[in-house]
């Protein structure tokens, strides 16, 4: 059986488009109870950004935490019950990273769907589609702004809600937003992408669809991060927002592998950021991805990244065992990296020894 996956289905790219915002969503004042949510990264609450969304009379807005955490059930339950409270919106605007596209996504949802947003972390739980959802990034990598999946850490797991249902309706692309975000953050994020391409292509299920949008992604990828001209100029932070885009798009018709498997135990034993985490598993993967992980680490020298080594002698075992069972539960990421056969190549104490290499 083929994936029939939904897209986004409106797209704005350019720098400057931003400003299309207010009229955007004006388009959409006539659905429901006729005002809008934003919802945005709260690091952008006293900057530039933060202060030109373009609100008018009636509508909300909340800036998000992104930093103490990654997006929490709670912190959606209880950001649809403040807004419920109002109405029903038009449309729900989500400004930031991966994390605010997360919380835009979910929370477009749960405004139309009852109960707690655990009961639908998994695979088309979701009972109805959410309000009109428009997504924008201001920083590139996760592909969440094209991805059906809204990433939520519960009580009792961190699983996206996943459904047709998810994907946002509008995305701006504008890279003048991302222009600002610091060297380490940038790269973190930015290698996130790398690797969902290098991951895509390295495994069973990629095909020519996921190779045609992860190739042109790695491409990019590599201009930005090796290239003569590479580092955060203007031209770069175009060529990064197309890449995550496309990125995002090889991913949806491949799997990821190795890397996330173990980045998703590391995030949920000790917390650690998505794209970060998916750095500090990277750089020990030489076995699995030779190429990817030598070029991996010539950009890390190159932006002289600042990348923690050394951690396991910390860990206990009690800690790489958790992070070894969380790993080797996520069976579609060992079937897409080693086949059919995947249980031959790979076992918890082999997935073990690899954490004990970080
Ligand atoms: P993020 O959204 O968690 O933000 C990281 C940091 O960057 C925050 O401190 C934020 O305030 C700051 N920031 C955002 N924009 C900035 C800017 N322009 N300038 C300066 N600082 C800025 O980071 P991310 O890496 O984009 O996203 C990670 C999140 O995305 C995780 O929660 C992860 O679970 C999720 N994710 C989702 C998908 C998906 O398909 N839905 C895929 C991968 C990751
Ligand atoms: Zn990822």
């Amino acid at each position: 059986m083929h994936k029939n996956f939904k897209s986004v289905e409106k797209t704005v790219f350019g720098r400057g488009s931003y400003a299309q915002l207010g009229e955007i969503v004006d388009e959409r004042r006539t659905e429901n109870d006729g005002f809008a949510v934003y919802l945005v990264d709260n690091y952008f609450e006293n900057k530039e950004l933060g202060s030109s969304i373009p609100t008018k009379e009636g509508d909300l807005l909340f800036f998000v935490d992104v930093q103490t955490h990654e997006p929490t059930t709670e912190q959606i339950d209880q950001l649809r019950d403040d807004i419920l409270k109002k109405g029903l919106p038009s449309v729900i605007i989500g400004i930031g990273g991966g994390s605010a596209m997360d919380i835009a996504k979910a929370t477009s949802l749960m405004v139309c769907n009852e109960g707690s947003s655990t009961l639908y972390q998994g695979l088309n739980l979701i009972k109805k589609p959410g309000v009109y959802a428009i997504g924008i990034p201001t920083i590139s990598g996760t592909g969440a702004e094209v991805s059906m999946t809204a990433v939520l850490t519960g009580p009792e797991k961190k699983l996206g809600l996943k459904c047709e249902w998810t994907v946002l309706n509008q995305i701006i692309l504008d890279p003048d937003l991302i222009a600002d975000v610091p060297t380490n953050q940038w790269f973190y994020t930015g290698m996130d992408n790398y690797i969902h391409c290098i991951e895509s292509e390295n495994g069973i299920f990629n095909n020519a669809y996921s190779m045609g949008y992860g190739i042109q992604s790695l491409q990019l990828s590599r201009d930005v991060f090796l290239g003569p001209d590479a580092g955060q100029t203007p031209e770069n932070d175009e060529k990064l927002m197309v890449a995550s885009l496309m990125g995002g798009l090889s991913l949806t018709y491949s799997e990821v592998g190795v890397c996330h498997a173990l980045s998703y135990g590391l995030s949920y034993v000790f917390e650690t950021r998505h794209g970060l985490a998916n750095c500090i598993c990277f750089n020990h993967l030489e076995d699995y991805y030779p190429e990817g992980v030598k070029e991996f680490k010539e950009m890390v020298k190159r932006f002289n990244i600042d990348l923690p080594v050394g951690l396991a002698k910390d860990w206990s075992e009690d800690e790489i065992t958790r992070m070894a069972e969380i790993a080797i539960r996520l069976e579609h990421m060992w079937h897409h990296a080693f086949g059919e056969n995947w249980k031959e190549k790979i076992n918890l104490d082999l997935i073990k020894d690899l954490y004990r290499r970080m």
